[in-house]
């Protein structure tokens, strides 16, 4: 049966990418060895990496006194790396939910963390606009998108202070104004490679402004200097990355990524807001593209399993909800075709059929 993947992370990559992956373990580029056992100097595995950066810098715009650096670690250990190399004294911090928790949770190691806005009000289920930046702040963090609750932001704040951004969960999904940004991070396993892998976007001259000592392999001035070679970095998951890369500048670059992941939205919503049995559980403005949530109506709760198990039986894998949360998340990354978001449509029109 074909399976459709609806799995947060590690999470679907395009067909293509797993196949050219699996040839490159096998015998990568004709050269009879596999990439699992080359030296991560090798002249092979330098042109990957090269490649690798030069497209995020392409895809992503990103201007000139940036550096991109692959990381072992995912996405939290630059909750520690962040604060490590750019607090000072002050950071503000958005609170949007687990994710920027935990963000929030290793900044206050390093100094104030000032929480300008929080949603936790109202379970993290909408996001917080118009708060007030304090512009004595080193920086500001946020999560641009919540992948366990289902809230994303579209835009790249104005700010009196530089932006930090978790972009684990749609990185590659919009066009972003890298400028605003000093950092921008995330774990690989939601829209780009298999995981165990971080990308850090770090611009140059905002490094080796603080006083404190930053061990070697937390301090980004170190991965800068050596182009994430210091120590061996994740080869596997790194020439995954490439393979998605690549695929990503073939289907048109982000600005088509957006729009898919704009129409397979809409589809999603639209049925979550139609079917009688089905609703959201995000204020309408801040529905994630990459995360949507939904769950049954409370007079139908009962039938959360059922839904799950007749989900199962056409192929659809991977939508219970976080175990925070509950109910159902299905995660569209760029990856996903429309067909497989049109199959979970009509799973939930068909359940409406037999149930309601
Ligand atoms: C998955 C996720 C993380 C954690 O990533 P790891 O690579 O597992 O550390 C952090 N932030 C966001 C937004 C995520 O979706």
């Amino acid at each position: 049966m074909v399976k459709h993947n609806f799995y947060a992370g590690p999470s679907i990559l395009p067909r293509e990418v797993i196949e050219a992956t699996a040839e490159a373990v096998l015998n990568l580029n004709g050269s009879g060895l596999s990439v699992l056992e080359i030296s991560h100097r090798s002249k092979d595995f330098q042109a990957v990496i090269d490649e690798a950066r030069s497209l995020f810098h392409e895809l992503l715009s990103i201007p000139q006194g940036y550096t991109v650096l692959f990381l072992g670690g995912g996405a939290s250990m630059e909750f520690c790396r962040v604060p490590f190399n750019f607090l000072k004294k002050k950071a503000a911090y958005l609170d949007t939910g687990v994710w920027a928790h935990k963000a929030i949770k290793e900044a206050k190691a390093f100094g104030e963390v000032d929480i300008t806005a929080s949603s936790e009000d109202k379970k993290y289920s909408y996001l917080p606009k118009n708060f007030k930046i304090p512009a004595d702040a080193d920086y500001l963090h946020f999560t641009t998108n919540n992948t366990v609750y289902g809230t994303e932001y579209f835009e790249d704040f104005d700010s009196p202070i530089p932006l930090v951004a978790d972009m684990s969960s749609d990185i590659f999904s919009r066009p972003i104004d890298v400028s605003k940004y000093i950092c921008i991070y995330g774990g690989a396993q939601k829209n780009l490679a298999p995981s165990g892998l971080s990308f850090v976007i770090v611009k140059d001259d905002a490094l080796e402004k603080v006083d404190r000592y930053i061990p070697t392999m937390l301090n980004y001035k170190v991965h800068v200097d050596k182009e994430s070679m210091f120590n061996t970095p994740p080869v596997l998951p790194i020439y995954s990355a490439l393979m998605t890369l690549r695929w990503i500048k073939k289907q048109g670059g982000v600005k088509v990524m957006e729009q898919r992941a704009i129409d397979r939205a809409h589809l999603l919503y639209g049925e979550i807001d139609r079917n009688s049995m089905f609703e959201g559980t995000v204020a309408h403005e801040d529905r994630s593209r990459m995360n949507v949530r939904f769950v049954l109506k409370p007079e139908y709760q009962s039938l959360e399993g059922e839904f799950l198990k007749f989900a199962d039986e056409r192929g659809i894998v991977g939508i219970k909800g976080h175990r925070i949360t509950g109910g159902f998340r299905a995660s569209l990354y760029n990856a996903m075709p429309m067909s497989s978001v049109q199959v979970l449509v009509d799973c939930m029109k068909e359940f409406e059929k037999l149930n309601s």
